[in-house]
């Protein structure tokens, strides 16, 4: 992620400029417990936000924080599999986004079934 939209999302982080979902928190639980050994952190925050906010992508990761588009509201399935997107990269954080790390722990996941019910 680029250094602007880091400082960016850590200001909305702060502002709590997001609203906090039972939904995606549960699916956070689940995940880590199913697929990560319940080693990504417990106190994350995640959320919904506007597609203002995350300027048009689907979901948004930064440290302790994971972001939704709200606009996936309607579509669960794939705000489900946006969510497991994002907690590999919470898992295997990085500067340069969808790197080797990050596509190699995306394919864990698949290799897992954790995309299958989703699809
Ligand atoms: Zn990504």
């Amino acid at each position: 992620m680029l250094t602007k939209q880091k400082a960016y999302f850590k200001k909305v982080a702060k502002r709590r400029s997001y609203a906090p979902s039972k939904f995606l928190r549960d699916a956070y639980k689940h995940f880590n417990r199913l697929y990560f050994k319940g080693k990504l952190p417990q106190d994350l925050t995640i959320g919904w936000a506007s597609d203002r906010t995350l300027g048009g992508d689907m979901g948004w990761a930064f440290g302790n924080n994971i972001l939704i588009n709200k606009r996936l509201t309607e579509w669960s399935l794939v705000a489900l599999q946006t969510v497991l997107h994002e907690m590999c990269h919470i898992s295997k954080p990085s500067d340069d986004g969808h790197g080797k790390q990050f596509t190699k722990e995306l394919k864990r996941l698949i290799r897992a079934g954790a995309f299958d019910p989703l699809l």
